[in-house]
């Protein structure tokens, strides 16, 4: 898949008559304010002018909404704001997140007509149960359908997940990621659940009635699911929600980090060498580990945990190698 770069605009969904029960859309509207044609405009200019990344494809990205679910003259007016830039090259096409039950043929039909080419659906679980408790209000039959009208157009397709949410469980997040898999996306976006403050959810937690996943199980069950999609071929392009301002004020609880996907990929690591060492003769040897300099942080662990986790556990005095041309990282016991 060709690198695409967003230049995000956040669209907010001013009068959602959805209630989910994680979301705080409901507080946001009327405090932030929404940004005008050009303020847009300006953003996208900026964008432009000091993006440098040559040979990534750009798209302007409306997140944060249900794009789809907007009042159709403020898609159309988000919509021609892009147009002038995609006619002079300067970006690919638009890019824009919505609910699977706002997706139908015309809806289609008018986001292609207008150079939409990516779109991505919040699919969040798989498990109507799930869904149910936390309001989601609609089935999960609703992506199967919304995922057949979306591929009868070349737009390139996302699907996202969250974890640990109201009434799931492992194996139900699991499922739903085999439900993604199915459904062949282009791309997948895993979110862990947090409580935000100003949310059903942070009033459940306060009762007691929900308990967020701890982060260590968060990133175990993270590096699962990561690994299940790379191995169908799906690229996972984030895990984790966007570290900024918003999440750091309002975030309350659950397994939030500001770096998630770095901690996920470094247990996977940490498990790869346990896996290499278990059952053989480790005890006073010296184990190398040899690695691309932009993976030594995650080699190592946070607050050095790998590296501690395998002097314990197998005895072992652990030396990192940094290597450029190495892609990945390999081992040596010596
Ligand atoms: S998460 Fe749910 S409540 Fe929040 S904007 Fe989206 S559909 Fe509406």
């Amino acid at each position: 898949m060709k690198r695409t770069i967003n230049i995000p605009i956040f669209v907010s969904h001013q009068g959602c008559p959805n209630d989910c029960v994680f979301c705080n859309q409901k507080r946001i509207t009327g405090i932030r304010n929404e940004e005008t044609e050009e303020q847009i405009r300006q953003k996208i200019e900026r964008f432009l002018s000091t993006c440098r990344t040559s040979g990534a494809e750009k798209e302007i990205a409306y997140f944060g909404g249900s794009f789809t679910g907007i009042e159709e003259e403020k898609q159309l007016m988000y919509l021609r704001i892009a147009q002038a830039y995609i006619q002079r090259g300067e970006v690919k096409g638009i890019r824009v997140s919505t609910r699977p039950d706002y997706m139908d043929q015309k809806i289609c039909e008018r986001l292609y007509r207008n150079h939409v080419t990516t779109i991505e659906l919040g699919v969040q679980s798989a498990d109507d149960e799930v869904l149910r408790m936390n309001r989601r209000g609609m089935k999960a039959s609703a992506v199967e359908t919304a995922v057949a009208y979306i591929r009868k157009y070349p737009f390139s397709l996302g699907l996202q997940m969250m974890t640990g949410m109201l009434g799931s469980d492992e194996e139900k997040d699991l499922f739903t990621a085999q439900e993604l898999i199915r459904l062949k996306p282009d791309f997948v976006r895993i979110y862990p659940t947090v409580v935000l403050r100003d949310t059903a959810l942070y009033d459940l937690y306060l009762q007691g009635k929900y308990v967020p996943m701890e982060l260590e199980d968060s990133v175990r069950l993270s590096a699962e699911l990561l690994e299940l999609f790379e191995s169908a071929g799906i690229p996972v392009i984030r895990l984790g929600l966007m570290a900024g301002e918003e999440v750091h004020e309002k975030e309350v609880a659950g397994p939030y980090h500001s770096a998630y996907r770095e901690l996920v990929e470094s247990y996977r690591i940490c498990r790869t060498v346990e896996h290499a060492l278990d059952g053989k003769q480790t005890m006073g040897k010296e184990l190398e580990i040899v690695c691309a300099p932009s993976m030594v942080s995650k080699v190592i662990g946070n607050r050095r945990k790998n590296v501690l986790l395998w002097q314990e556990k197998y005895g072992v005095r652990v030396h990192i190698v940094q290597d450029r041309e190495e892609q990945n990282f390999r081992i040596r016991l010596l």
